[in-house]
């Protein structure tokens, strides 16, 4: 039986600004959050217990603050230092479920191969593996400031977002890099992070491409050419991921997945299946099944509104399996694409424990 590596989750932000306590059922939270309307809410898919009856043994789980922009109207602090707190308050938390024994952050290649040793013995009783990621780079005060965050753990790093931050154009904008990107990429380029090419905009994208000879990454990205959008890549873009040995993990929005699909009108119309179709896409142009994984990104500002019509939580992702399974892939290419790419790229990024002194 597999397992999965998911390569994206915001399991902070919604336990702390979606105020979700994720020890709880995923049926338990929706029953309490019955009757909540606010902006941006969608009905939950993921929680501690769906993470373990899908069998997700280890996932990439993020930091995500935003600075508030005049014109933006997504949720974001008023300031630089304010993005710096939040965002340190969501590692702490991460420790506090790593105290309380509920994951484990893997920050160093032993704790990964330690982790792995045990998950496969024994995953019922093995925390949740976590490595710490950055969704957009706005808590990151000034370029000199990553190596703080690389010293609480931090493993990988996407500069930008949804729109314009201070590092850059992110979705939906056309806007390059700016002017304290470069530094900060030398930075992350030294510490050897791995840069998250998800959420840059095209222009920030091809300057990235030559400023940065780093390990790169897309963890939650799906594909231009099914799915005809600025957030999906090109395949030259897709080419580039795989050409540098990077992992491409497909994403679960529907809006990522069904062409002309408008936010909050149409309804989902795609299934696991389709998310499949974006899978084999990737493996066609690799050539291999080695750079494809999973990136489900799910509650990451969407709910079963707007997640395929067979997923009713994350719980449900495992059967992914059974449909690459039954669209002829070998059961070894489908353990790489659940969990063994992922497993093998962190095994490359992260450093090895430093010795006590
Ligand atoms: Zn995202």
């Amino acid at each position: 039986m597999s397992w999965l590596f998911d390569g994206h989750l915001d399991l902070a932000w919604n336990a702390i600004d979606w105020k979700r306590d994720l020890r709880q059922s995923v049926a338990n939270i929706r029953q309490a959050e019955r009757g909540r309307t606010e902006p941006g809410y969608g009905t939950n898919t993921v929680s501690l217990p769906a993470l373990r009856e899908g069998r997700v043994g280890i996932c990439i789980a993020t930091i995500l603050a935003r600075l508030h922009r005049p014109g933006n109207p997504m949720f974001g602090y008023a300031t630089p230092e304010a993005v710096y707190a939040v965002g340190q308050g969501q590692i702490a938390y991460y420790r506090a479920l790593a105290r309380a024994g509920d994951i484990r952050l893997l920050q160093w290649r032993e704790d990964l191969d330690e982790h792995l040793h045990q998950w496969n013995r024994s995953p019922a009783t093995t925390p949740i593996g976590v490595i710490l990621s950055m969704e957009g780079a706005d808590p990151v005060l000034d370029p000199s400031n990553i190596d703080e965050w690389y010293h609480a753990g931090l493993r990988a790093i996407g500069l930008t977002h949804y729109g314009l931050n201070r590092y850059g154009g992110g979705t939906a904008v056309k806007d390059g890099l700016a002017p304290m990107a470069s530094e900060l990429l030398a930075r992350i380029e030294k510490l050897g992070i791995a840069l998250d090419m998800t959420h840059l905009s095209d222009q920030a994208f091809d300057e990235v491409r030559t400023l940065f000879q780093g390990r790169i990454l897309a963890s939650h990205q799906n594909v231009r050419r099914l799915v005809p959008d600025q957030r999906q890549f090109t395949d030259e873009q897709l080419c580039l991921v795989i050409e540098r040995g990077g992992v491409i993990g497909a994403a679960f929005d529907v809006w990522m997945l069904q062409a002309n699909y408008v936010r909050g009108e149409s309804k989902p119309n795609v299934t696991l299946n389709t998310v499949a179709d974006h899978i084999a896409y990737v493996c066609d142009l690799a050539g291999n099944a080695h750079h494809s994984g999973i990136g489900t990104d799910l509650d990451g500002g969407f709910g079963t509104e707007q997640t395929p019509t067979d997923i009713d939580t994350i719980a449900d992702v495992i059967r992914l399996t059974d449909v690459l399974s039954s669209r002829g892939f070998a059961d070894k290419d489908i353990d790489l694409i659940m969990h063994g790419n992922w497993c093998r790229f962190w095994r490359e990024i992260l450093p090895p424990r430093p010795a006590r002194t």
